[in-house]
């Protein structure tokens, strides 16, 4: 809070006196001033002589002033100002008799002399009943400072109200306090009102007891007079909730009734009276040097604690607060030397400089919550906003899951360039569109990574050792380039580049690129990889090619798309990732998935087929051994016969030749073998076109399942979701590219149409559309034939066929 600077403001108040020095004490026309005039002669020695009269500058005369203009001169503002969190001060000061009693507390007989603390108790009870944003309460405590030695005149523990020495000045960083010094809650004017009589009839009762058992003299001016300061004071403490502005404001009042001013001289007292105005004039005295001080600027240092009374009004006086001076004068001529010192001290007083602040401190619970509410409240007033100008749409809560993967849906349409802006819609938005374009940078680095090594057996290039190791395992050939798997079966048989640093090898890498063009796209994927399980990273399973391609078919993508109105984005779109994964993770999750039932067929078939070559193998080394025997049997048999020639050969009656049961026995076996001979080839001859059979049956699937995944990878990763819609049963083309059939049987306007989609929306775009046509055609052709011929050989040995074939036959799995 910014202080704005004050001055300590110092009254006059005139105690009305039928003997009133016109001469001597004359006011200015303005209420402003007042003059005193003294004759030299007056009283000798007394006042000084070289003047004789003075002006006196001060905020007002109070002369003949009712108690209440006095109030509403003195203390209504400051009391009004103590209400909203500035401390203040009013102080009457003056010789005994002068009316400062008067002033502060005024008489309890009647109402409309009653002084400044009620006045201020009123007012701010009043200012309580008609506030609406805050909560006030108020608290009182009432010190009296005698000899320096401190009495709570409210306290309940001493009935006496005397001294109790447990009391103690204490500064704090809040200020200054009385240590000991009971401080009472008052709800209501009458109860602060009660505490002040009840103290002032006590402190009169104390007062005159003290006159009589402590033997006070009588004053000779006033013995009802207190010799001490008073310090009545009224705490306020105002919470206020205006929304979110939670506030604590605490300020006090402090109401002063000082002691006497006269000097020792006039009052001329000696002893115990003498004592305790050498303590009164002291505190006052040092009262006055600590407003001397504060009125120096260059005053560094302020001796607050060298009396009880300044150190109590420490933070009264000290800058802080409002200060207002009654300087309470006796009219008559007798009293003029204590007027002038009266004035003279209101005078000084004025010199004072004062910053008030208001005393606010914040709970930061409350205003936790009370920011929290103001929160509530603001989101409705911007729904409210809203509603009215049509952005009932528009929400300050933070983002649901669905309206994120909006958002990143709208990101990739952006990118892709599908649509040319993103609605700003709120900030919360515009934050979450700038975080998926962070993660988006980054699932692209790291995609760009694992293409990298997924493309490439990336070696450092001076780590020699390992290129040598290479070299040595024929991974790379002296000019750095990936050996080519040699597999005959394989459709991804190719030749990669390997190079430290992608586009180093650029021309050729082009060249590869054009050439794949002229052939078309093949698949990615061997033979051996339908079979095997992930290749491992050093063995390379995309080319250059395939990449180039989609890169190509990327970018053909979005030019295509372009072209197209944006769309808001549907389910596939968001569930898509935002790079497509590499060729063999998606060929695994593609057998897992939507080509589990062709994988199971192909791998059932292949099963089959390896059990028929084994069958077959097994039967033609049988054969072998059939042969090998009937062989060592007709050896044997021509030896039988040269030796039955040799020896003369035995006929029978009928002319039939005799031999004997050795020759028989080798006889009857080589039939049998021959026999066995003859079922083995006969066997042999089935499994060998049972083989084929199945070899084109496992083929077939080979076929199928690479391009059946070619399809899939391409509509879960490349085509875009809108082109798909048009490709889907329904949908306004027909996909074609696999399964064959369906391109087969397309009518021909359809097949028209679908040429020319291919043309535009193929993954590898408009190059690649002749080369998947042929490669269809042909796939087909092939396999019809050479199961046809399979079939007819079959056919052809119907015996065989009931033997082996027929068993066996519908064990094998048809795709189509
Ligand atoms: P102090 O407290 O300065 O010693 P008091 O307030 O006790 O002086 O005043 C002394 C007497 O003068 C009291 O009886 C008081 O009622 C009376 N008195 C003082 N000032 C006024 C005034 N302005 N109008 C009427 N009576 C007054
Ligand atoms: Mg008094």
């Amino acid at each position: 809070m910014d202080a704005v600077e004050k001055k300590v403001r110092a009254f006059v108040r005139v105690k009305p006196t039928a003997d009133f020095a016109q001469d001597m004490i004359k006011f200015g026309r303005d209420n402003k001033s007042i003059d005193i005039y003294i004759k030299k002669d007056a009283k000798k020695g007394v006042v000084n002589n070289r003047q004789t009269d003075w002006s006196f500058r001060l905020d007002g005369v109070l002369h003949n002033t009712s108690q209440e203009l006095a109030y509403e001169t003195v203390a209504k503002k400051l009391v009004s100002e103590a209400l909203v969190g500035y401390n203040g001060t009013i102080m009457c000061y003056g010789q005994t008799g002068a009316g400062k009693t008067y002033t502060m507390t005024g008489t309890t007989a009647e109402y409309k002399h009653r002084g400044i603390i009620p006045r201020a108790i009123q007012q701010v009870f009043k200012a309580i009943a008609h506030s609406v944003d805050s909560f006030i309460t108020v608290r009182i405590s009432y010190l009296e400072i005698y000899n320096e030695t401190l009495s709570d005149l409210l306290s309940t523990t001493t009935s006496s109200g005397t001294s109790d020495t447990q009391m103690a000045v204490v500064d704090c960083p809040q200020g200054v306090y009385v240590k000991g010094l009971s401080i009472h809650s008052v709800s209501h004017e009458e109860d602060a009102l009660n505490l002040l009589f009840e103290a002032r009839e006590t402190h009169i009762t104390i007062d005159l007891m003290g006159e009589t058992n402590r033997v006070i003299a009588e004053h000779t001016l006033n013995k009802n007079s207190s010799r001490s300061h008073c310090i009545f004071t009224i705490y306020i403490e105002s919470r206020f909730r205006v929304f979110s502005d939670v506030r604590c404001i605490n300020s006090k009042i402090n109401l002063i009734d000082l002691a006497g001013s006269e000097r020792l001289s006039k009052t001329g007292s000696e002893g115990q009276v003498l004592k305790e105005a050498t303590y009164i004039n002291k505190s006052l005295s040092f009262l006055e040097q600590i407003i001397i001080a504060l009125a120096d600027p260059r005053r560094d240092h302020i001796p607050f604690r060298q009396s009880k009374l300044t150190h109590v009004l420490k933070d009264s006086l000290g800058g802080k607060c409002n200060t207002v001076l009654v300087a309470n004068i006796c009219g008559e001529a007798l009293h003029v030397e204590e007027t002038l010192s009266s004035l003279r001290f209101a005078t000084r007083m004025k010199w004072i400089t004062t910053e008030p602040v208001i005393n606010v401190t914040c709970d930061p619970e409350e205003t936790v919550k009370a920011l929290e509410k103001e929160i509530i409240l603001l989101k409705q007033e911007l729904a409210m906003h809203d509603n009215l100008v049509n952005r009932s749409l528009v929400t300050y809560d933070p983002l649901t899951d669905v309206q994120i993967a909006e958002i990143k849906s709208q990101i990739h349409k952006y990118l892709q360039g599908a649509i040319d802006e993103i609605d700003i819609m709120n900030i919360r938005q515009v934050q979450e569109v700038f975080k998926q374009f962070k993660l988006i940078v980054r699932q692209q680095e790291h995609e760009v990574e694992a293409r990298l090594r997924s493309k490439y057996a990336l070696i450092d290039k001076n780590d020699f050792a390992t290129i040598a190791a290479a070299q040595k395992a024929g991974v790379i050939d002296v000019d750095r380039y990936l050996m080519g798997e040699k597999d005959g079966q394989d459709f991804g048989t190719r030749t990669t580049p390997i190079s430290p640093k992608p586009g180093g090898k650029k021309k050729k890498s082009r060249k590869s690129s054009e050439q794949s063009k002229k052939e078309g796209t093949r698949s990615c994927l061997s033979g051996r990889e339908l079979d095997a399980p992930l290749p491992s990273k050093s063995q390379v399973t995309i080319s250059t090619r395939d990449l180039d391609v989609k890169e190509r078919a990327r970018n053909e993508d979005t030019a295509n798309i372009d072209a197209q109105p944006s769309k808001p984005a549907s389910v596939e779109d968001l569930q898509r990732p935002s790079s497509p994964p590499s060729k063999p993770v998606a060929f695994e999750q593609f057998k897992e998935e939507c080509g589990s039932e062709i994988n199971r067929i192909f791998k059932e078939n292949k099963s089959i087929l390896l059990a028929r070559k084994k069958r077959s193998s097994t039967v033609a080394r049988r054969i072998n051994i059939i042969k090998h025997e009937m062989e060592d049997i007709k050896k044997a048999l021509e030896a039988q016969r040269q030796e039955r020639c040799q020896q003369g050969e035995y006929v029978d009656e009928k002319g039939h030749l005799i031999i004997d049961e050795k020759e028989f026995l080798l006889i009857m076996k080589l039939k049998d073998l021959k026999e066995e001979h003859r079922s083995g080839y006969a066997e042999l001859q089935d499994l060998k076109a049972e083989i084929q059979y199945c070899q084109h049956l496992v083929d077939q699937c080979r076929n199928k399942l690479v391009s059946e995944f070619e399809i899939w990878y391409s509509e879960s990763f490349l085509i875009p979701t809108y082109v798909q819609k048009a490709l889907k049963p329904g949908g306004n083309i027909r996909p074609g590219m696999i399964p064959i059939n369906r391109v087969m049987c397309l009518e021909e306007d359809e097949q028209d149409r679908f040429e020319r989609m291919q043309e535009t929306v193929l993954p590898a775009g408009p190059d690649s559309v002749s080369f998947y046509k042929a490669k269809m055609k042909i796939d087909q052709k092939h396999t019809y034939t050479r199961t046809m011929s399979s079939l007819e050989q079959m056919r052809k040995k119907p015996g065989h066929i009931t033997a082996t074939g027929k068993s066996k036959g519908p064990s094998c799995l048809h795709v189509t």
